[in-house]
């Protein structure tokens, strides 16, 4: 059911505690941990608490959840010290957009020159 923990999924695992994770940020409702694969200095996913599969799901089931993500990520930018040079915040939604774990997350990456189109 949407919002409830899924036994299979990794991210549901981190907020359990049952995986471990470099936590950068924590509110009520949301995790922010940095990527264990890094594609920038700053590489920090954001994720809501409470599992939905993507962000489109996240936005339809828990619109107020979807915003509280939103907001965390610009946090952390301003956290991580990448706001002034620019940063992106990105969803990939479904396997051929690249969504390899189907519990919504938003990357943010910062700290380097980020070109357009992105790969
Ligand atoms: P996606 O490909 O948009 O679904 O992003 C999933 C991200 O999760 C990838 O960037 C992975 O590097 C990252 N990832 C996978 N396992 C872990 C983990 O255990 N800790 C932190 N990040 C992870």
């Amino acid at each position: 059911m949407a919002g409830e923990p899924q036994d299979d999924c990794l991210f549901c695992k981190i907020v359990a505690g049952e995986v471990p994770a470099t936590v950068v940020r924590a509110s009520e409702t949301t995790l922010a941990f940095r990527d264990i694969n890094p594609q920038a200095p700053t590489h920090v996913l954001v994720i809501p608490k409470a599992h939905h599969a993507d962000a489109a799901a996240l936005a339809a089931e828990a619109p107020q959840l979807a915003a509280d993500v939103l907001r965390e990520a610009g946090e952390v930018a301003r956290q991580e010290g990448v706001e002034e040079g620019g940063y992106r915040i990105v969803f990939n939604t479904g396997a051929g957009a690249g969504q390899t774990v189907f519990h919504a997350h938003a990357h943010v990456l910062g700290g380097r020159g980020l070109t357009w189109p992105p790969g």
